[in-house]
């Protein structure tokens, strides 16, 4: 589970975030939606500290991420990271993109690692690519080796940045897919979306941001259907 209090985050003096409260419970699938520059990723990237908070509290399985005694990569593994760019290693086949991470933060061994990475490509649906290199890979399979990847690591929740937006639209619905199927494995999940139909349908809650706030969230249909607020709305009107 994710707590968020208070979050301020500042570049310089733009403050991006101004003070967020957010929450995703274990097994929930919260869409944050917004425009751009609303603060999205900053607040995504605060929740594992890829980004300093400027002030505000962080709590990652009741975890303080902010104390200065907090193991950082202790409470990272626990958190797989999406991201819209693969980030996959290019000189190295699939296999060894999913072992690499294991057994330097697992500590596991090349034979245990394989079998994990292994049952996680059958679990996105490329079992038969393990020896392929991501440039031999459509864009929806390297985003789907890359989700295989995250899995390898047994993290407890899954943050996605607009994992489909680099994406051709005829290989979106395959990460959409795989990023279902997880969901309904009760995966904790925090998805940054353009993909309204994905929030609407696979979302348990739905966060509107706008210029570095929280403007209204709830249940997708409510959020999505009967917005409260006129930005809520004047944002929906472009998107939907
Ligand atoms: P998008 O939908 O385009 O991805 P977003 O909602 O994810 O937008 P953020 O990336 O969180 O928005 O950016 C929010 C604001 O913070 C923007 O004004 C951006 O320019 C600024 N910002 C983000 N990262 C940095 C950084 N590293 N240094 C300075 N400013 C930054
Ligand atoms: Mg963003």
């Amino acid at each position: 589970a994710i707590e968020v209090r208070n979050l301020h985050k500042s570049f310089g003096s733009n403050e991006v975030l101004k003070g967020i409260d957010f929450h995703v419970d274990q097994g929930e699938v919260v869409c944050v939606i917004g425009p751009s520059g609303s603060g999205k990723s900053t607040l995504l990237r605060c929740v594992n500290r890829l980004e300093e908070p400027t002030s505000g509290t962080v709590l990652v399985e009741g975890v303080d991420i902010t104390h200065p005694d907090t193991d950082l990569d202790k409470v990272r593994t626990r958190i797989g990271m999406v991201f819209q760019q693969f980030n996959l290693f290019p000189h190295l086949n699939v296999l060894r993109n999913l072992t690499l991470a294991q057994r330097r933060a697992k500590k596991r061994g090349q034979e245990e690692a394989s079998k994990v990475a292994l049952k996680n490509l059958a679990k996105v649906g490329l079992e038969d690519r393990a020896t392929a290199f991501p440039a031999q890979l459509s864009g929806g399979q390297q985003q789907r080796v890359a989700i295989a990847r995250a899995l390898s690591m047994d993290p407890d929740m899954m943050l996605f940045d607009e994992p489909t937006s680099a994406l051709d639209p005829e290989l979106v619905g395959d990460v959409l897919a795989v990023m279902r199927q997880l969901a309904e494995e009760g995966m904790t999940m925090m998805v940054v979306t353009h993909e309204m139909g994905f929030a609407r349908e696979v979302g348990d809650r739905v966060v509107f941001m706008d210029g570095g706030v929280v403007v209204e969230q709830g249940r997708p249909e409510d959020v999505l259907g009967n917005p409260q607020h006129e930005r809520t709305r004047a944002f929906l009107s472009k998107v939907l």
